[in-house]
C-alpha cells in the first residue's frame, strides 16, 4: 500500500494490499505441520527403545486396546516453536489482523483485559467445592445475573447454557414446563419469522414443537396480519429477534406482544442483537418473557472457531420456578452470603451451577468497567458505524432503516465469490446468502470497536470487488495462503488427523 491513506473515495488495487498470506507462500515461508517436519523424535515407551523405553511405561488400569505403546513426539526448541505458532498465524486471518464484519455473529476485538481478569489464579476454583469456600464465586455469578437482569429487563437469569443455541433450548424448554403446569400442555406450535436464525427453528424442533413460519412483510418486518393468521390455542411461543436480522427494529413490538399474550403464548427474545439496544432499550419492557444473551457476542470473549461463550436465559417472573437447577443466590441470613439451591418446578439439570465459567467472568468484567453509560455508548457506535459503512457502499441496501448490522445485495454478483474476492482485499468478507430475502445478501456488521479510518477501507474493498466481473470473481482468491477451498468435501469427509493424509496418499 502506498502512503496515501486509502479512503471510501480512493479505489484500492488488490496487488497493493500488504496484508497479502501468498507472500508467504511465494517467499517459501509456508509452513509445514509439525509432523511433515524433519525433525528429531523422542520414543515413549517404544518396545524396540530397550530399557529406557521400558522405564517410562505406565500401567494403566485401562484395557489394552485403549493404551498406545509407544507415543512418538516432535523434539522442538522453544524458538522453533513458538516460530511455528507465529507463522501459522500469520498465514490466517483473525480478529487482531483487520476488520471481521460477519453479520448475526458480532465478530469484535475483545479488550484483553477481560482475558486477564479471567486468567487470574483466584479465578481457577474448582466448582465442586464446599459452598462456604466458593463464596466469591457465586457472588460473582449472583452479580452477573443482576446485571444481565437489569440489561434485558428480566426478573431471573440462569447463567448455565454454554451457547446461545444452548440458550435457547433451555428458553424453550422453560416455556414449554410453565405452559405443562398451567394445563397447557397441549400447546404445540412455536411461530418463528423466516429471516430467523437457523438455530431458532432447530431449538423449536428439538423443543418438541411444530415450527410455523412467519412471512416478513415488504419491509422486512412481521407481517400483523399473518402474525393474527398464524397465532392460535396452539400456540406456545412466538420467537422474535429484535432488531431482527435485516438488522430493523419491529415497530410494532408491543403490539406483537399483546397479541401473542392474548392467545396464552409467550414471547421469545432471541438475544444476538443485543448490541443494537444496550443501555437504550430492554426486551423486557418490550413484552418479552424469556430470552437469551449471546454473551461471546455482547460482552467479550472473542469466539471464532466455534466456541468458547455462554448463553444465560433470562425470564419474567412467571417463569421463574422453572429454570435449571441449581440457581446461585443471596442467601437469606444463615452462615453463608451466597447459596445455591433447586426452582420449585425446575426443567433439570443442563450444566453445572457455574456455566461456561471464565466465558462468564469476561462478561462480568466487561459489563463491570464500561457500566451504564459505556454500555450505551457501545450500542450508539455499533448503529452509526453499520450506517456509515453501508452510505458507502456501491452494493444495493434494500431494506432500512437499520440499527447495528444491514444486509446489501451482491446483485448479479455470486455473494459467495463477493465474499472470496474481498479476502484478496485483506479484509474479512460479511455473512452471505443469508437472510434469503435479500438476493445474494451480504449481511454486514461492523461492530462498535471500528474506527472511521478501518470503516473507509472496508467499503473500499466492498467496492473495488462490486467492480469486478466473473472470472476474476471465480477465480478468487488468490493472495491467501489457501486458494479457493472445497468445502463441501472438507465437510463431508474430513481428514481429522495428519495421519489420515498421509495414509491416503
Ligand atoms: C449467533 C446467533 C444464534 C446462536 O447463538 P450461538 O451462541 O452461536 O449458539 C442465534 N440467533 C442469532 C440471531 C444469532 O446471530
Amino acid at each position: 500500500m502506498s502512503d496515501e491513506r486509502t479512503t471510501a473515495e480512493t479505489p484500492i488495487d488488490a496487488s497493493q494490499v500488504r496484508y497479502d498470506q501468498a507472500r508467504y507462500v511465494e517467499n517459501g515461508q509456508y509452513e509445514p505441520l509439525l509432523s511433515e517436519k524433519d525433525l528429531t523424535r523422542v520414543a515413549i515407551g517404544d518396545a524396540d527403545a530397550g530399557e529406557e523405553g521400558e522405564a517410562t511405561r505406565v500401567d494403566s488400569p485401562l484395557p489394552d486396546d485403549l493404551t498406545r505403546d509407544s507415543l512418538e513426539l516432535p523434539e522442538l526448541s522453544e524458538p522453533e516453536l513458538a516460530r511455528h505458532y507465529t507463522r501459522l498465524s500469520q498465514m490466517i486471518y483473525g480478529i487482531d489482523s483487520g476488520p471481521y464484519p460477519l453479520g448475526s455473529c458480532t465478530m469484535k476485538y475483545n479488550p484483553k483485559f477481560t482475558e486477564d481478569v479471567a486468567a487470574l489464579p483466584s479465578a481457577a476454583v474448582h466448582p465442586d467445592r464446599s459452598e462456604r469456600s466458593i463464596q466469591g464465586t457465586l457472588e460473582l455469578l449472583a452479580r452477573l445475573q443482576d446485571y444481565l437482569g437489569r440489561i434485558g429487563g428480566m426478573d431471573a437469569v440462569t447463567l448455565q447454557p454454554p451457547a446461545g443455541a444452548a440458550g435457547e433450548f433451555v428458553g424453550i424448554r422453560v416455556a414449554a414446563a410453565y405452559h405443562e403446569h398451567n394445563g397447557e400442555g397441549h400447546r404445540d406450535e412455536v411461530i418463528i419469522p423466516e429471516s430467523a436464525h437457523g438455530t431458532n427453528f432447530a431449538t423449536a424442533a428439538l423443543g418438541g414443537y411444530d415450527v410455523v413460519s412467519l412471512p416478513s412483510n415488504e419491509e422486512g418486518r412481521v407481517e400483523l396480519e399473518a402474525l393474527e393468521a398464524a397465532l392460535s390455542e396452539n400456540t406456545a411461543a412466538l420467537m422474535l429477534t429484535n432488531p431482527n436480522t435485516l438488522g430493523l427494529f419491529e415497530r410494532d413490538i408491543e403490539e406483537i406482544a399483546e397479541m401473542v399474550h392474548d392467545v396464552g403464548g409467550l414471547l421469545y427474545y432471541d438475544g444476538a442483537n443485543l448490541n443494537a439496544l444496550l443501555g437504550r432499550a430492554r426486551p423486557g419492557d418490550m413484552g418479552f418473557d424469556v430470552m437469551h444473551y449471546n454473551v461471546h457476542k455482547t460482552f467479550a470473549t472473542p469466539h471464532g472457531g466455534g466456541g468458547p461463550g455462554a448463553g444465560p436465559v433470562g425470564v419474567v417472573e412467571d417463569l421463574e420456578p422453572f429454570l435449571p437447577a441449581p440457581r446461585v443466590r443471596e442467601a437469606n441470613g444463615g452462615d453463608v452470603d451466597y447459596e445455591l439451591f433447586d426452582p420449585d418446578h425446575t426443567i433439570g439439570h443442563v450444566h453445572g451451577y457455574q456455566g461456561n465459567w471464565l466465558v462468564l467472568i469476561k462478561a462480568f468484567a466487561y459489563i463491570a468497567r464500561l457500566g451504564d453509560d459505556g454500555l450505551a455508548d457501545a450500542s450508539a457506535k455499533a448503529v452509526l458505524n453499520a450506517n456509515y459503512l453501508a452510505s458507502q457502499l456501491e452494493y444495493d441496501v434494500p431494506y432500512e432503516p437499520f440499527h447495528h448490522e444491514f444486509v446489501a445485495s451482491a446483485g448479479e454478483q455470486d455473494a459467495a465469490d463477493v465474499a472470496k474476492r474481498m479476502l484478496d482485499y485483506g479484509v474479512h468478507p460479511p455473512t452471505t446468502k443469508w437472510p434469503e430475502i435479500v438476493p445474494e445478501a451480504l449481511m454486514t456488521e461492523p461492530t462498535e470497536i471500528e474506527s472511521k479510518e478501518t470503516l473507509d477501507r472496508l467499503a473500499a474493498a466492498f467496492n473495488a470487488v462490486a467492480e469486478e466481473g466473473d472470472e476474476v470473481l471465480e477465480d478468487a482468491p488468490d493472495r491467501t495462503t489457501a486458494r479457493r477451498i472445497d468445502q463441501t468435501s472438507a465437510a463431508r469427509n474430513p481428514r481429522l488427523s495428519w495421519q489420515a493424509l498421509t495414509d491416503d496418499e
